[in-house]
């Protein structure tokens, strides 16, 4: 085990004083204050482009498409062009693989930084967090409100917070939903009332879910719900940049005044605890790191705020390494990081190949069942096939079905077959063949749908003719 690990164990191991712990301690609210700085406009950065996305995605279409749509009914999902049928669905499973792969070279380089600036429990309690403070002041206005007893202001306060998070939720729910029925329609439907059920109870859940998770919960989620934070550290190495506090900087620890010249029995920590009051798991960075610290690096902007003003350098808590904080250097190519970095490569190369090559068209086919065979004039024998064909482009094609394997059978009626964009057509097709060219009761055939306008895609299925024996 690493020894950022086994400081992660040692500072929650070990309690200041021995003592019963009770296990189900109530939880105490965290009053987090606003601070700017160059990581909290990163976080920005990433978090509306995450925000937009998420909202907008399912209202685009595409080749009049709904963008993004989980058609379960239809067991098929459309991402942007592309159209995945049950049997891509392992394309899906692939993808995510390379997704978790992507997470853990990102946690082995910098740490947290999927849960401090993408994650959505970070990015939907920032929302509710500056909902709260539009309603309800800066973090020593909020905890006046809290002791104040109840007066039709502090009422009007809190019923705006909790109206301002009930409508985010609620349109959190509502666009999730939007991702697996037809978002315009769901949207006629709602305001209606003629949504379905299922509908109507999904956006209830994650509205309330939503409510609850960036509202109430907020960094329990992270600190007791998410298991991410509990196997983080396994990817975790010496060169892992972390946020930490530079204690050999900072120690003593000490406050003084603005104008005084820094003592030479204090450290440059002034004990103000901005970088406690910022943290959304209300943690204090100066104990080390910690399983509940994100890694949103409120507290670096917070302390740079303060060296500022001290006249200090900045730096005193940043994003480090365990080997430089002890004087080291921070290795960024090392055998773990080229090893995930390889087999992420690896899987891309080999799933953009998948992607590129993947059948453009499929198709099943069922005997009639009722009758095995029919008469036909002249002495000819029809059988009777039915036909599902998968059109997996994008756009509308057309496809010329034929037989072969038997002498002279041929596709009665139409053989040509129109199929919409990600659609799957259903057809009956007779195919007429001679008794004479059968040589059993039994015999092959082979159904084959060639696009019309690329010959190149097609796809074949072999079923069997039956005749009187
Ligand atoms: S300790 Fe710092 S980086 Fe960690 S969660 Fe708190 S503010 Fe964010
Ligand atoms: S913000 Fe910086 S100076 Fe203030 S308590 Fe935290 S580490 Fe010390």
């Amino acid at each position: 085990m690493s020894d950022t690990r086994d400081n992660v164990l040692a500072v929650d191991a070990a309690p200041a004083e021995v003592g019963e712990l009770d296990l189900y301690q109530k939880r105490e609210k965290i009053y987090t204050r606003a601070i700017q700085g160059r990581f909290q406009r990163l976080r920005t950065l990433t978090g509306w482009p995450l925000l937009l996305g998420y909202f907008c995605l399912p209202w685009i279409n595409l080749f009049g498409q709904q963008s993004v749509l989980f058609d379960l009914p239809a067991r098929k999902f459309h991402i942007l062009t592309m159209t995945f049928w049950p049997q891509d669905f392992f394309m899906l499973a692939w993808l995510l693989i390379i997704s978790a792969f992507g997470l853990f070279t990102v946690t082995a380089l910098a740490g947290r930084v999927w849960c401090g600036y993408t994650c959505p429990q970070t990015v939907w309690t920032a929302i509710f967090m500056w909902i709260e403070q539009f309603f309800e002041g800066s973090r020593n206005q909020r905890i006046k409100l809290d002791k104040a007893p109840m007066s039709f202001a502090k009422f009007r306060r809190k019923f705006m917070k909790h109206s301002g998070w009930l409508f985010v939720a609620f349109m959190t729910g509502f666009t999730f939903v939007g991702y697996f029925t037809p978002i315009r329609d769901l949207l006629g439907d709602v305001f209606t009332l003629q949504a379905n059920s299922w509908a109507l109870v999904w956006i209830f859940i994650f509205t309330v879910l939503t409510y609850l998770n960036a509202g109430w919960m907020r960094e329990q989620v992270c600190t007791y719900m998410c298991p991410y934070a509990r196997f983080q550290s396994v990817m975790f190495d010496r060169d892992t940049l972390i946020v930490s506090y530079d204690s050999q900087r900072g120690e003593p620890r000490g406050a003084r005044k603005r104008t005084r010249e820094q003592t030479s029995q204090l450290g440059d920590c002034v004990d103000c605890q901005m970088c406690v009051q910022v943290c959304p798991t209300g943690i204090d960075i100066r104990d080390g790191l910690q399983y509940k610290c994100i890694g949103c690096a409120l507290c670096i902007d917070a302390c740079d705020s303060v060296m500022d003003k001290m006249g200090y350098a900045r730096g005193l808590v940043s994003y480090t390494s365990e080997n430089r904080l002890e004087g080291g250097q921070t290795h960024i190519l090392r055998p773990r990081l080229i090893g995930y970095v390889t087999v992420m490569c690896i899987m891309m190369v080999a799933f953009s190949y998948a992607m590129l090559t993947r059948d453009m068209v499929d198709m099943t086919i069922l005997r009639e069942r009722n009758q095995l065979y029919m008469e036909a004039p002249g002495g000819l024998i029809d059988n009777v096939y039915k036909i599902h064909l998968s059109n997996l482009d994008a756009d509308a094609r057309s496809f010329l079905l034929e037989v072969t394997g038997i002498d002279g059978a041929e596709v009665i009626g139409d053989q040509r077959i129109t199929v919409g964009g990600g659609e799957l057509a259903e057809l009956t097709l007779r195919v007429r063949a001679n008794p004479i060219d059968l040589q059993a009761p039994s015999t092959p055939i082979v159904f084959k749908a060639t696009r019309v306008d690329d010959a190149s895609i097609s796809t074949d299925h072999e079923s069997r003719f039956m005749k009187p024996l």
